[in-house]
């Protein structure tokens, strides 16, 4: 039997994340190339600016928004009574979106919403900047922070039942 030596506790400088027995949590939260991406084909660029910023992709699927006005109105619950929400929803029934559930370390959702941009005013630099047609059809939805992450992830992707 393999003998374990014994580390004091005062003596054991290294950090628990260090010997690798606690990791940070991953945060998760929703990308979505929005129906202007794919008619573009502007999906692979995107993609490979998030996997250089180190995110993983855990899930995808194709939803169609034209197919499913109740997930759509869900989507964008705080926008219904906006007045660009009948551009809106007729832009992302336009044609189909690509929704990837994504990882990384603590603090990559706020990083990747900074690289985003906002969608009015896009500000320089960002991809809405290089990618973005206008307000509305912005290529790209990226969950706004972790608590609508959390339900943007169990919209699109509830847990299956074994
Ligand atoms: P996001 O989280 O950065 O995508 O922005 P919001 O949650 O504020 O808005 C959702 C989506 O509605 C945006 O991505 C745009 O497609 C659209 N949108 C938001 N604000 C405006 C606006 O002022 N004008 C227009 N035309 N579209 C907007
Ligand atoms: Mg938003």
């Amino acid at each position: 039997m393999a003998v374990k030596k014994f580390i004091p506790q005062s003596e054991n400088k290294v950090p628990a994340f260090a010997q690798n027995k606690a990791k940070p949590a991953e945060e998760t939260w929703i990308s979505m190339f929005k129906p202007d991406a794919l008619k573009r084909a502007i999906v692979g660029r995107i993609l490979t600016i998030m996997e250089d910023m180190n995110f993983k992709i855990v899930d995808a699927k194709v939803v169609h928004f034209k197919d499913d006005k109740k997930l759509l109105e869900q989507h964008y619950e705080e926008h219904l009574q906006k007045p660009f929400f009948p551009a809106l929803a007729n832009f992302m029934k336009s044609g189909p979106s690509l929704v990837f559930k994504m990882a990384g370390p603590p603090g990559s959702l706020a990083r990747l919403r900074d690289m985003l941009g906002t969608s009015k005013p896009i500000p320089p630099g960002t991809i809405r900047a290089q990618f973005a047609q206008d307000a509305t059809e912005n290529c790209l939805h990226v969950s706004g922070n972790l608590k609508e992450a959390k339900e943007e992830v169990a919209r699109f992707f509830p847990q299956k039942k074994a």
